[in-house]
């Protein structure tokens, strides 16, 4: 037997299966002065598993009750490289758990789909990577490099797991990472880019029957708000289209007069500061310096039009850029072969709709990433949220093989 059947020979779907229930049932939504709401108690059972499973396992604290988890297998010697296979411990609310069909934290097993949030985003993708690494050890297959799975935090939110992980040991000796998001098991080299711009426009309070008296800064945004289509247009033509990805898009989002914490809302007085935000979607091919000059402009286009305004706008995070990975990079080409070998079919590609902690593996380490795993990608965030376990299964195959190709240097 080769390698790859001995390895292909240990993945059981029905562990798959039970593995995907479990972590669906430890609710990991981060819910801010809950101290029950973060993703610890599903931490702690990734972290257990891989330990039983004779991983060497490191806990990184990103924040208070949110752990990551990263186990590994191998190790880095000079010449060899290191793999991460990637997922995150957090969810998204399930909303009004009366409007799902089936409990939301039940992982009901159903006509081989699995229910619950999670399920797709990204439970299973986080099931089949620890199932996939945990093959080695069981197959007796000593991966020739360092076989890493990290299980972070907060994805959904500002991404602290993952910016926390750049920063340490581990994470900057990696040398590439499979993003284990639900992309149909895609391979997909392309992401788009998100960066939330929060103008703030300043003027001068004053009575509303008397606008004269002051600077209205609402008025100011709609100046703003104006420019949104024309910013749009215009980055359609600085960023490049992409045969995977949708054309940049520029949606106005929040809008605030006066912003929480500056005064109160009053319908008879016009505020001294007002805020709007704009969700702008990029495609590769517009850097940092080129997207805020665009931003700086919109700023500066809105004080014309309103004189005694001042308009600042900054980012709410830090800037999450549209990723793309060439073809040509050895980890493209080892899950080219591993889709073949692990899941028996020749490769689909496509694109990922917005931004995964990979984006910042590859804006902070400038490693490649591939995002590929279980998962219908319209499905998350939504009720009945599911997944299907040959899907799954098929996952834990792909990683198997690719993980296979690619450490063999
Ligand atoms: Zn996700």
């Amino acid at each position: 037997m080769t390698e790859l059947s001995r390895l292909l020979a240990t993945i059981d779907a029905d562990e798959v299966a039970e593995l995907t229930r479990a972590l669906i049932r430890i609710p990991s939504v981060h819910r801010p002065g809950d101290p029950e709401g973060n993703e610890a108690r599903v931490a702690a059972f990734v972290e257990a598993w891989l330990r039983r499973e004779g991983f060497a396992v490191e806990v990184q604290l990103a924040a208070p009750g949110r752990p990551n988890v990263v186990g590994w297998i191998g190790e880095k010697a000079p010449g060899r490289r290191s793999l991460l296979l990637e997922g995150h411990t957090d969810v998204v609310t399930e909303g009004d758990a009366a409007d799902w069909t089936w409990p939301p934290f039940a992982a009901d097993l159903v006509d081989g789909r699995i229910y619950g949030r999670g399920a797709a985003d990204m439970k299973s993708g986080l099931a089949a990577a620890m199932i996939a690494a945990a093959a080695f050890v069981r197959a007796g297959v000593e991966p020739r490099g360092k076989l890493v799975v990290g299980a972070l935090v907060d994805e959904e939110g500002g991404m602290i797991g993952v910016r926390h992980l750049v920063g340490t040991a581990i994470g900057r000796e990696l040398d590439a990472a499979i993003i284990c998001e639900p992309e149909e098991n895609e391979i997909c080299l392309e992401q788009r880019g998100v960066v939330w711009a929060r103008f703030r426009a300043r003027g001068k309070m004053a009575h509303g029957a008397m606008p004269e008296a002051g600077v209205n800064p609402i008025a100011c945004l709609g100046a703003i708000l104006r420019q949104a289509p024309a910013l749009e247009r215009r980055l359609r033509r600085l960023c490049e289209r992409s045969r995977y990805l949708r054309p940049p898009t520029v949606t106005p989002t929040i809008i605030q007069g006066p912003p929480p914490g500056i005064g109160v809302p009053q319908s008879n007085v016009i505020p001294a500061v007002a805020e709007m935000t704009f969700d702008v979607r990029l495609t590769p091919g517009i850097d940092s310096d080129g997207l805020r000059a665009e931003l700086e402009a919109v700023s500066r286009n809105a004080e014309q039009a309103h004189p005694g305004a001042k308009v600042e706008w900054e980012p709410v995070n830090a800037f999450r850029l549209a990723t793309r990975v060439d073809r040509s990079e050895p980890l493209v080409q080892a899950m080219i072969r591993g889709v073949r070998e692990g899941a028996g079919r020749a490769p689909n590609y496509g694109g990922v709709p917005g931004s995964t902690d990979g984006t910042i593996l590859r804006m902070e380490l400038g490693i490649p990433i591939v995002t590929c795993g279980p998962g219908n990608r319209l499905i998350p965030h939504q009720v009945d949220e599911y997944v299907e376990v040959d899907e799954i299964v098929e996952s834990a195959k792909i990683y198997i093989a690719s993980a296979l190709n690619y450490l063999e240097v």
